[in-house]
């Protein structure tokens, strides 16, 4: 069967017949099969699928067919699908099945995609390399000793194994972006409130962001058009409406952007060829027409700090409601309602998601909460501020996604406070709220994919999108 780089180029074929969606369907099923040691799927949906596929080739021939019809598509393990089980990759959850789907997941089905599975990712989406499931990492497509970031790890690797055209999963603090730029595909992670959370296991609420990880920058397009916008489901999406993102982008050769190169990152802390790429691109899109100049990210020092006290913070409180009486595990060694609470606590979650639970209480709690928690809102909203403030002058801002390319797996086993500096440059774009695109740009000398992330201010996904057409294809390594 012919491969084909992106579902986008592939929509023709499935639309005239040259392909159907069941061999499609097929094609991954296989693929998967094939990759199981990249532990990407916690289930598969084989003969569901097949249905599926049959039913809108039946579609396709009437020319009825959705505008993603054929789009193969894999859900991170914190995205409800009905009558399908959902776990947040933990244990605390196990049996547990939704009643309902997620807004995203009915709008993809409402236009024909195709739900293949759910994916391997860190518990609650708390960590950056996968290695917090309960069942076990996900591997590295271009290295299995490595890495494919987290936590939407299973997401990544399998778009860029080919075994989906697309994923979807979350980003409270770069989790869609981390992993495409360690994996070498698009990771776009929307507004804050552009998509709505409706049937997405929370994190940290006021963070948390559905985001799509693709092949192509139509791929992001095409889905991010179909997910977005209000819902009644849940009263904090936009109403804003949503653009034409595919038609803003066949024109993006026309644009000229004022971007933004982050200086104040220490060159040390950069591999140093991620911090070649940036110059590289920084020097392409100013050659292309485009006004470059250099700025400093605000209040830098204080965004890992304030992330950290405020996703805690709310995990804690979002996480309270896995008591063993309505959903999942329950202690068989409880002897009252206190011990059934602890026993169940104690063996559903793994270490890293109760570290963040005590974190979190600790935070909150009377004595501490004026000196952490309200102080974190308080700097959050600053840097908030700083951040509209400099998009007054620049329409991007380029910097890295990640300091270094995809870890090799144990790197963090021992040193969680390790893990979480490496979240700098991708959890500014949460703690402000705005919109961010991790894109593929070439891999360093072990093969390793490099991802290069734009910024834009809020709702300016199409920005992103263009901007990210601009890199397509001129790495400075590859
Ligand atoms: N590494 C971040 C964290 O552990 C990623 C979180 C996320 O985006 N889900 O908090």
């Amino acid at each position: 069967m012919a491969t084909h780089p992106d579902y986008s180029s592939l929509r023709k074929e499935l639309l005239n017949g040259a392909i159907s969606c069941v061999e499609q369907v097929k094609h991954h099923l296989e693929l998967i099969e094939k990759n199981k040691h990249l532990n990407c799927f916690l289930s598969v949906y084989s003969e569901e699928s097949l249905n599926a596929a049959k039913a809108i080739d039946a579609k396709i021939k009437l020319g009825s067919a959705g505008k993603l019809a054929g789009l193969v598509v894999g859900l991170k393990d914190v995205l409800a699908f009905k009558n399908h089980p959902l776990q947040a990759a933990s244990n605390i959850l196990n049996g547990f099945h939704s009643q309902y789907s997620a807004t995203v997941v009915e709008r993809l089905l409402a236009e024909d995609a195709i739900i293949i599975g759910r994916q391997n990712c860190d518990e609650f989406g708390m960590g950056s390399t996968n290695e917090n499931s309960a069942f076990g990492e996900s591997r590295n497509p271009h290295n299995p000793q490595h890495t494919p970031g987290g936590s939407s790890g299973g997401s990544a690797a399998a778009v860029a194994a080919g075994l989906c055209h697309v994923s979807l999963g979350s980003d409270t603090g770069g989790s869609v972006r981390q992993p495409a730029s360690f994996c070498g595909i698009y990771g776009l992670k929307p507004t804050y409130s552009r998509i709505s959370r409706h049937g997405l296991i929370a994190y940290a609420s006021s963070f948390d962001t559905i985001g799509v990880l693709a092949n192509s920058t139509d791929d992001c397009a095409k889905v991010l058009q179909v997910i977005a916008g209000k819902d009644d489901f849940d009263s904090t999406a936009s109403s804003l409406p949503v653009p034409d993102y595919s038609g803003v982008l066949k024109n993006s050769s026309n644009k000229k952007f004022r971007i933004g190169v982050v200086a104040n990152i220490p060159s040390e802390s950069l591999q140093p060829e991620i911090r070649e790429s940036i110059t590289f691109a920084s020097e392409h899109l100013e050659s292309s027409g485009h006004k470059v100049t250099q700025i400093d990210l605000p209040l830098n020092e204080f965004i890992l700090p304030t992330y950290y006290v405020l996703t805690t913070a709310e995990a804690s409180s979002n996480l309270s409601r896995y008591d063993g009486v309505r959903y999942g595990h329950r202690s068989t060694s409880a002897e009252d309602l206190e011990s059934l609470y602890r026993n169940t606590r104690t063996e559903g979650f793994g270490e890293e998601v109760k570290r963040r639970i005590l974190l979190g209480n600790f935070v909150l709690s009377s004595d501490h909460f004026d000196a952490y928690y309200a102080q974190a809102q308080k700097v959050r909203r600053m840097i908030r501020n700083e951040m509209l403030k400099i998009f007054s002058t620049v329409d991007l801002i380029l910097m890295p996604t990640a300091p270094t390319t995809a870890y090799a797996l144990g790197t963090f086993s021992n040193n969680p406070v390790e893990m979480y500096l490496s979240d700098l440059f991708s959890i500014q774009a949460n703690v402000s709220g705005i919109p961010a695109i991790s894109i593929p740009f070439g891999k360093d000398k072990n093969g390793l994919p490099i991802g290069l992330q734009f910024m834009s201010a809020d709702f300016r996904e199409d920005d992103l999108l263009c901007g990210a057409s601009l890199l397509a294809g001129i790495e400075r390594f590859s």
